[in-house]
């Protein structure tokens, strides 16, 4: 949402994790231990994402990365497939959110990869209370 590029599965096992990363020359951000280690010793660029909590967490890699915790949705990426998200107009959407979404909001953007609608509704609000919660945690270092 942030606006950068980035590759997201719990899916894979560590060897395609590492190999990935070395392919697409990504940064493996990780909260395993010794997948970190293994991708250092591979020459994988890798960080370790300690903190407790998301925002912690979100504070690191901002911090380490230089990243603003500031949502543009004009550059803002889609969480599900990384393609660039466009704004739509709602009468576009209208088949595709259920009646009260629609009814509550007038901004909605759309992946044109994968279709997923996102507009700013209640998961948004947790997503802002995470990056405020991150802002509070970077500003204390
Ligand atoms: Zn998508």
């Amino acid at each position: 949402m942030l606006g950068h590029n980035v590759k997201y599965s719990s899916k894979l096992d560590d060897a395609l994790l590492i190999t990935i990363a070395k392919k697409e020359q990504r940064v493996l951000l990780t909260h395993d231990l010794e997948l970190y280690q293994q991708a250092v010793a591979k020459g994988v660029d890798a960080f370790y994402v300690e903190g407790k909590t998301e925002a912690e967490r979100l504070a690191q890699v901002a911090h380490r990365f230089h990243i603003g915790l500031e949502i543009d949705m004009t550059t803002s990426r889609c969480p599900k497939c990384n393609a660039r998200v466009k704004p739509i107009s709602k009468d576009k959407i209208a088949e595709k959110v259920e009646k009260s979404t629609f009814a509550n909001y007038n901004e909605f953007w759309e992946c044109p990869k994968c279709g997923q609608v996102y507009w700013q509704g209640a998961h948004w609000m947790r997503i802002r209370k995470t990056l405020d919660e991150a802002k509070e945690n970077s500003e204390k270092k």
